[in-house]
């Protein structure tokens, strides 16, 4: 069902401008659509989770750090191929 979306960057954000997304529900949204194969879901504006970071999807390791509004890349060559098994890494 979410096919056409594997290898795009998806930001599942809190929001809301009165009644922010209970985190419990982006939190089943992101595991919901990790199972269906996107590989670049993350979450956002919900603060410290796992699931606000990218990982390499071949290898697993830590791609793109977010706290707040800061990123932190790491394990990426210049063109964006992750240093421990050169998959190409989507998000920029
Ligand atoms: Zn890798």
């Amino acid at each position: 069902m979410l096919s056409g979306l594997v290898g795009i960057p998806v930001l599942l954000g809190r929001g809301g401008f009165n009644v922010p997304t209970n985190i419990e529900i982006l939190e089943y949204a992101f595991q919901k659509a990790k199972s269906e194969g996107l590989e670049y879901v993350y979450l956002g504006n919900i603060g410290s989770n796992k699931g606000t970071n990218t990982y390499c999807p071949e290898c697993g390791i830590l791609t793109i750090r977010r706290v707040r509004f800061s990123i932190v890349i790491s394990n990426l060559d210049k063109n964006g191929k992750c240093i421990h098994c050169n998959h190409q890494i989507c998000i920029r």
